[in-house]
């Protein structure tokens, strides 16, 4: 372990994580290609992660939503999620969790906060603008539920292609990433943006985590090689 970014952690009053796919790397989450599987094996994943596809056809959506959400609710999260989680129970306030990820699993490890840039598939929000009479709880159940008065659909609350990020979420983690002393960029290629535009904004030291060179190595202060899994536990230990 580099004793140089341990150092950087412990003097840190406020540290920013930007986490990505790899993240999740060993808790097996399922990527988009392992979710075609079997009867889905023929939809392109790009064709489904679409308002106008959901329009389209609700119930085929809906029902590739609900086997991912079966898959993603048979892993765990792992020992680098349980670090982030850990410490932010040890030091409260101290940490702000921005993920890519849409697997709930630094919520699910117990991270206070995260700042969901993708959204988060265990959750559900309306299609359009919600009326008076939508209430979530008493949707009538259905592929998808919907509101049994005006007929509004729920739908996974993820960012679809095409949408915006959640504008306030990308506001706090702009902030977040702009006043932090210390940024973790861990399991992401930097080649999405805003991930990649939130580190290169950090105000403090910039710290990769990544088994594979990125595309924000250039930018960082150091360069950690391993997953976050392997490496966090040790990191971030007082
Ligand atoms: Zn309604």
């Amino acid at each position: 372990m580099n004793e140089q970014v341990r150092d950087w952690v412990r003097a840190a009053r406020h540290i920013a994580v930007l986490t990505g796919a790899g993240m999740s790397a060993e808790s097996g989450v399922p990527t988009f290609r392992d979710a075609q599987t079997g009867l889905w094996a023929k939809f392109d994943p790009h064709q489904l992660a679409t308002e106008n596809a959901f329009r389209a056809n609700p119930s085929m959506v809906w029902d590739w939503y609900a086997f991912r959400r079966e898959m993603i609710a048979k892993v765990d999260s792992n020992a680098g999620h349980r670090a982030l989680a850990d410490f932010a129970r040890r030091h409260p306030g101290r940490m702000t969790l921005i993920t890519q990820n849409v697997d709930g699993l630094h919520q699910r490890a117990g991270s206070p906060g995260v700042l969901g840039l993708h959204g988060n598939i265990s959750q559900d929000k309306w299609l359009d603008t919600p009326h008076a009479c939508c209430n979530a709880d008493a949707a009538v159940p259905g592929s998808p539920p919907h509101c049994g008065v005006c007929g509004n659909m729920l739908r996974p609350d993820v960012v679809w292609f095409g949408e915006a990020l959640p504008l306030q979420t990308l506001t706090l983690a702009e902030n977040a990433a702009s006043s932090c002393d210390l940024m973790l960029v861990v399991g992401t290629s930097g080649v999405v943006y805003p991930a990649a535009g939130l580190a290169r904004m950090a105000a403090g030291k910039v710290v990769v985590v990544n088994p594979h060179p990125s595309d924000l190595d250039d930018a960082a202060d150091a360069v950690l090689s391993g997953t976050a899994a392997q490496l966090l536990p040790q990191l971030l230990e007082d």
